[in-house]
């Protein structure tokens, strides 16, 4: 009869980092640069496959404050912009970063999320943060000072426990603490879901459009299509519940049916191989009703994710995790003063979720999918689109106000002219 490992002694820290993904890896880094003594669990060892490939170019900003942008330039894609192709008509559009409103961040990249997860766990390592892997937490216990006892699951089943004086939740789509404190809310706004693979031979964009990523709408739904190193091609397809309550097969042969179906996506992936599995993950847009609590933070996915349309989710994640460690170092120092930036965080979080998600519902709109198709630079409101879709939805926006604001009103009033019957209003 073999018995259980016995446990390991407990253990103690300023910060708790749960995840090891983008999220968990930024604040663990920042946070153990400051001399702050950190320790990150996560459960996988990397590098590992995750979805989320196409990076906004306001990360940037966030891999020069961690030193790792030659290194993220090594592994990815470079990407100068965003196309969106109407499958119908076959139109497209091309948003080139270096248009936008804001001159400093006109690129970014597609990355393996495997070698990019890995990068940046590996950066949190080498400023001192204690990580260790396969080390799934179990549980945590929140004491009247905030203070946490989190217990884990280590690779040989050996119980681990470490008193943190702080927790940030960087667990992703499982929603560790949202889920503790029965925090979670479903948004039923943005009800869609996904099925994804990779694949080769799929044609790729060239000249000065090599490496955007292509957004094809179609009817009901979109597709992205991300350029990766080594002939890859990640494809996605996105759409309501009825797309995928109605498949009779496998998600692989609902992503194939839905190829067949588009137009423009089959052109493009005539002579394209599967190389991956398909993988579908549904449900996924939720917001937590609080970002923290007394001792804790959430960032990244394990606060809220949107759609991927506008692939946000990573730049979300890092900036949040910038948050989270600002947050928690104050709190360190001071929990009144933490407090008190913590609810600055929430706000200022949730107000550019809020903006990002005014786009989001409305992507399958017809008056939205003719103001992305056939873009004007009236007041630069195309300018300040093509800001919004670098990532400028986040932070500080100096002349974005105006742009934005004129981008709105014009979908307001055409989108009245149409419910008029003028359906050839032009914006
Ligand atoms: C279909 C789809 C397409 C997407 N496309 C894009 C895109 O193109 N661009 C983009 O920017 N974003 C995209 N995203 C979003 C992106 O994947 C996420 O926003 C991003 O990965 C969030 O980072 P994170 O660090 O918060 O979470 P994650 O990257 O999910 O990392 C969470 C980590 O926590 C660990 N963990 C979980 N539970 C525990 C536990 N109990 N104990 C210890 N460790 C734990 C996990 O192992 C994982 O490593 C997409 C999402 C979906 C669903």
């Amino acid at each position: 009869m073999t018995s259980a490992p016995a446990p390991s002694a407990p253990e103690t820290c300023d910060v708790l980092v749960i995840g090891g993904g983008p999220a968990g890896s930024t604040a663990a880094a920042l946070l153990a640069a400051r001399g702050r003594d950190v320790v990150l669990w996560d459960k996988d060892r990397h590098p590992r496959f995750h979805i989320g490939e196409s990076l906004l170019p306001r990360n940037l900003a966030i891999f020069d404050r961690l030193g790792v942008r030659e290194r993220i330039h090594a592994l990815g894609v470079f990407k100068p912009g965003a196309e969106f192709v109407d499958d119908a008509t076959g139109e497209q559009a091309v948003f080139s970063f270096a248009a936008g409103l804001d001159r400093r961040f006109t690129h970014c990249y597609q990355v393996p999320r495997a070698a990019f997860d890995a990068t940046l766990l590996d950066n949190a390592r080498a400023a001192g943060a204690r990580v260790a892997e396969e080390t799934r937490v179990t549980d945590a216990d929140f004491a009247g000072d905030g203070s946490a006892t989190v217990r884990a699951q280590g690779p040989d089943g050996t119980v681990r426990t470490v008193s943190a004086r702080f927790v940030l939740d960087a667990t992703g789509r499982e929603t560790l603490l949202a889920q503790k404190f029965g925090l979670k809310a479903p948004d039923k706004r943005l009800n869609t879901a996904a099925v994804y693979a990779h694949f080769r031979g799929v044609e790729a964009r060239t000249g000065e459009h090599a490496g955007c990523i292509t957004i094809h709408l179609v009817e009901d739904g979109w597709f992205w299509m991300i350029p990766l190193p080594d002939d890859i091609m990640s494809v996605g397809f996105v759409s309501g519940p009825a797309a995928f309550k109605s498949r009779a097969g496998s998600m692989a042969d609902l992503l194939f049916a839905r190829i067949a179906a588009s137009p423009s996506v089959a052109a493009r992936m005539r002579d394209a191989t599967l190389v991956s599995e398909v993988t579908g993950t549904g449900n996924y847009s939720y917001r937590a009703r609080a970002l923290w609590g007394e001792g804790w933070m959430m960032v990244g996915d394990a606060f809220g994710f949107l759609d991927p349309v506008f692939s946000s989710g990573v730049l979300l994640a890092m900036a949040s995790a910038e948050m989270g460690a600002e947050v928690a170092d104050s709190w360190l120092r001071d929990p009144r003063a933490g407090r008190a930036r913590a609810r600055r965080m929430e706000k200022r979080l949730g107000a550019s979720m809020d903006e990002l998600s005014w786009l989001i519902r409305r992507i399958n709109d017809p008056v939205m999918r003719a103001m992305f198709l056939r873009p004007r630079n009236m007041l630069r409101m195309r300018d300040g689109l093509i800001s919004v879709l670098a990532g400028h939805f986040l932070y500080e926006r100096p002349g974005f106000g105006l742009p934005l604001a004129a981008f709105k009103a014009t979908y307001y009033l055409m989108s009245g002219a149409r419910r008029l019957g003028l359906r050839n209003v032009t914006p």
